[in-house]
């Protein structure tokens, strides 16, 4: 009991370690690993980043045409780089920020807007394998 009141009555004189965030700045220390940023012109969409992806915070949607549009959510987002790790582009198509850092107020429908949109990749990625496959049969039977 004394010994816990002696040091509660230390710390009244060390230095305050807590910031009023998000008033105040974090100051980030070296090798801090931030938020997922993605470089549309390097990517393969080779799709490892979403498939490795431990909450699913990465996903491509699939248009008709066949190009894939990438999203990516930070609130989800528990910054353990495996999709970095996994990206054959590493620091060109996907990188971890040393600095960037989500915004303290999650957008409105951060989750469930992003459950909803995550059923439309899958339906839209069936979509254009049978499409594809509809094609394919279709080019057979014309031969
Ligand atoms: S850092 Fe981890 S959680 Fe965040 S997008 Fe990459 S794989 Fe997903
Ligand atoms: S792993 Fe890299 S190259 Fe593949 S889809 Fe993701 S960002 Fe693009």
């Amino acid at each position: 009991m004394l010994r816990s009141m002696l040091e509660a009555f230390k710390n009244l004189f060390k230095p305050v370690r807590t910031i009023q965030y998000p008033a105040e700045d974090i100051v980030l220390p070296n090798g801090y690993r931030g938020l997922i940023e993605y470089g549309i012109d390097e990517c393969i969409f080779c799709d490892k980043c979403e498939k490795v992806c431990p909450p699913g915070a990465i996903l491509f949607y699939q248009h008709e045409g066949g190009e894939k549009e990438y999203r990516y959510n930070p609130w989800l987002c528990i910054y353990c780089g495996e999709c970095v790790r996994a990206c054959p582009k590493p620091e060109e198509a996907l990188w971890q920020s040393e600095t960037k850092q989500r915004s303290a107020v999650k957008e409105d429908g951060a989750n469930e807007g992003w459950f909803v949109y995550e059923d439309a990749c899958k339906k839209s990625r069936q979509r254009y394998v049978e499409a594809k496959k509809a094609d394919k049969i279709q080019n057979k039977s014309e031969e």
